[in-house]
């Protein structure tokens, strides 16, 4: 086993030992506060998760309609036998610092008059939307028939805090 000398009382100690056995004095600074690092340890971990559930019940999407971006990407008709609808692909690009899901978005169906016709809601299930990136999600579009060639425009209405 390797020597030291005690860093307070100068006698000769084993190189591993916490404690001189002379003087009794801590040989690093941090042991002298086991108790205390151990407390502040806990003190982190309650802080974080406290903080965590707290952020996520604060956010609200109204709060940050500005740092989202939507850009179409296609829209595909679909037929089949029982019904005819579209389904519309975004690309939507989350600028925040925060993790969402179901984004809604209100599609506006507008005649060849120019004038709305029908507004509805669609949600894209289970689309996890990752912060300061861009995700594609898929909404099933479901008007009357008579609506589904018109010209429509879509916004993004709502989305909910995730914590994925
Ligand atoms: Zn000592």
């Amino acid at each position: 086993m390797s020597q030291k000398q005690c860093k307070f009382c100068k006698n000769e100690i084993q190189d591993n030992v916490k404690k001189c056995p002379y003087c009794l004095s801590y040989q690093k600074w941090y042991f002298d506060n086991v108790i205390l690092y151990r407390l502040l340890i806990v003190l982190f971990i309650v802080s974080l998760f406290v903080f965590s559930k707290q952020r996520n019940n604060d956010i609200e999407f109204k709060d940050f309609e500005k740092n989202f971006k939507v850009e179409i990407v296609n829209v595909q008709l679909i037929k089949n036998e029982s019904n005819t609808y579209k389904i519309l692909n975004l690309k939507i690009d989350n600028q925040t610092a925060y993790k969402w899901k179901y984004p809604v978005v209100e599609v506006r169906y507008y005649n060849p008059d120019g004038v709305l016709v029908f507004t509805e809601f669609p949600t894209a299930f289970q689309a996890k939307i990752t912060k300061k990136e861009k995700t594609n999600c898929s909404f099933d579009l479901r008007p009357p028939q008579d609506f589904l060639n018109y010209k429509f425009k879509i916004k993004l209405k709502d989305l909910y805090p995730d914590n994925f």
